[in-house]
């Protein structure tokens, strides 16, 4: 992914010359980087799905916590930016972006709570009660590894579940979790359309191996709570291709 304002490490010698052209929206407070430890022990991510253009992802091999921190406040910034410009498009009313608690350790015994249950080890959510979304930033480290377009989809997937919320019942579709990979789909390509956002090699494979990995709410790979892969890719590929509207229960 290539953020139109920070770009990515593998371009960092650009930035230097880049010209800014980013308008930002109002500003999201995001959390700071836990000060803890990342594990070493993390699971490893299979061997990946075929991908649907050529490419592979491009994992990072070497990188710092404060990149990672760097990557994921890019895409709060990217998709709060598309939900406030396009919100009025689809639906009434006015667009409020979900507090954004962001990082949590999943061993911290201080670490954020929802409607008073600890948040989950190695999780991403949208807490409904409490209108925030945060995640293990141990997780999201471990699919910085295998290519920034991880934490662009986590981010989008539970951005996703916050705009289901704020959406009328006719309108949320009973697959939440696989109209939450639309929406996704939606705001990662339609932030691409408003210039926003360049897709680079591997991009779309890393996409595809997130969508196969993760998972929330659950354990990340619980077919029955996120629809097996295959559905998970068409999920996001309809977002890709039809947009807010066509993710839609109505629609
Ligand atoms: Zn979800």
């Amino acid at each position: 992914m290539l953020f139109k304002r920070l770009l990515p490490l593998s371009l960092m010698a650009v930035l230097a010359t880049s010209a800014c052209t980013f308008q930002l929206g109002d500003p999201v407070a995001v959390q700071p980087t836990p000060q803890t430890s990342v594990k070493t022990d993390a699971p490893q991510t299979g061997d990946g799905p075929a991908t649907e253009e050529p490419g592979v992802p491009t994992a990072n091999q070497s990188f710092s916590d404060s990149e990672v921190t760097q990557e994921i406040n890019d895409a709060v910034e990217v998709v709060n930016t598309y939900w406030q410009t396009h919100w009025s498009e689809f639906f009434t009313g006015t667009y409020s972006a979900p507090q954004v608690r962001g990082s949590y350790s999943g061993t911290d015994p201080n670490r954020f709570t929802c409607s008073g249950e600890p948040a989950a080890e190695m999780n991403a959510y949208y807490c409904i009660q409490e209108d925030y979304v945060a995640w293990d930033f141990n997780l999201m480290r471990e699919g910085y590894a295998q290519g920034d377009a991880w934490i662009y989809l986590v981010v989008a997937h539970e951005w996703g579940h916050a705009i289901q919320n704020r959406l009328d019942d006719s309108l949320v579709d009973v697959a939440g979790e696989l109209q939450a990979d639309c929406l996704a789909g939606a705001v990662l390509y339609g932030s691409t359309t408003d210039g926003i956002l360049q897709w680079e090699p591997g991009d779309t494979a890393e996409i595809s191996a997130g969508l196969t990995t993760l998972g929330d709410e659950s354990p990340w790979a619980d077919p029955s709570s996120h629809g097996d892969s295959i559905e998970r890719v068409s999920a996001f590929g309809k977002g890709r291709i039809g947009g807010v509207a066509g993710c839609l229960a109505s629609s």
